[in-house]
């Protein structure tokens, strides 16, 4: 499990701020409310894999790794899972290499916070299937997966399978769960609230979560299209990137977007970001 978790791309949210303008409000738009639930931190002592140009050496980085619970009126959606729960059972965390990962906290206690338990949640989706973001998927089985077709597509191929046994077993439960594919984007309660978009290249099927809320306006969480805040501000790739040229015909199209819709960026695995967020379980909205 330690190779697979250094394997992908070891990020997670956070969230933004770029403080947008409040949208006008509407009386008639639904009450969105986004959670950032705790589901792992990793301390990097060597920056050196987040930037294939050699920019970050001997830097020192920590990533957080949230799990983002979305209430609408019409439904619960979780979007990315974490690290795995079991790493909370391993007292100091996991070393491996420059990777220090730990769970200090479990997200169905978070979920208990707001009176949910996972079999309340009727939507799961991923940014993609790296272990980083699919540690407790599993859990969700019962809800409908909501999944990009060609990220589906590698997540149960014989050679996925074959080639991350460790990683597989994470999500393992979903290959039989209700599903809903999306090839461009998906509208999830179709409002124009809660809306996946495909944006490849970190894996065959990445995607972002656009959300449109009341009081805050237009917020964009950007799976791991960008790792670290400074990957956007310095155009930097990580290794972790399975296609670098189609990660930057992504980039681009998300700037056009965030321009267009003057959007609060969340990048997932940056800490200031996530910082910035009401802490769990204040909620933005
Ligand atoms: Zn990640």
């Amino acid at each position: 499990m330690i190779k697979r978790l250094s394997t992908f791309c070891i990020l997670l949210l956070t969230l933004t701020g770029c403080s947008t303008n409040s949208t006008s409000q509407s009386i008639t738009q639904p009450t969105v409310k986004l959670y950032a639930m705790d589901c792992g931190i990793t301390e990097i002592s060597d920056m050196s894999d987040f930037s294939i140009e050699g920019k970050y050496q001997g830097e020192k980085l920590t990533l957080v790794y949230p799990c983002y619970l979305i209430s609408h009126p019409k439904g619960d959606l979780i979007w990315d899972t974490g690290l795995p729960q079991s790493l909370a059972d391993i007292p100091g965390g996991v070393k491996m290499g420059v990777y220090h990962m730990q769970v200090n906290a479990n997200i169905e206690q978070q979920l208990a916070q707001v009176n949910k338990t996972a079999k309340d949640i009727e939507f799961l989706s991923l940014s993609h299937s790296h272990s980083d973001h699919s540690g407790n998927a599993n859990l969700f089985a019962q809800s409908t997966f909501i999944v990009n077709a060609l990220e589906r597509e590698h997540m149960f191929s014989d050679n996925q399978k074959q080639a991350d046994k460790e990683g597989f077993a994470m999500y393992s439960a979903l290959e039989k769960a209700k599903t809903t594919t999306f090839t461009d984007q998906h509208d999830v309660f179709g409002d124009g609230t809660v809306v996946m978009k495909s944006m490849p290249g970190h894996t065959v099927g990445s995607a972002i979560l656009m959300l449109k809320l009341a009081k805050a306006g237009p917020v964009f969480l950007t799976g791991d299209m960008y790792t670290h805040a400074r990957a956007r501000t310095l155009g930097t790739y990580t290794m972790y990137h399975g296609d670098q040229a189609q990660t930057k015909k992504s980039r681009q199209a998300f700037e056009a977007l965030v321009k267009q819709q003057n959007a609060r960026v969340i990048i997932q695995h940056e800490k200031a970001d996530y910082d910035a967020l009401p802490a769990f379980p204040a909620y933005l909205e």
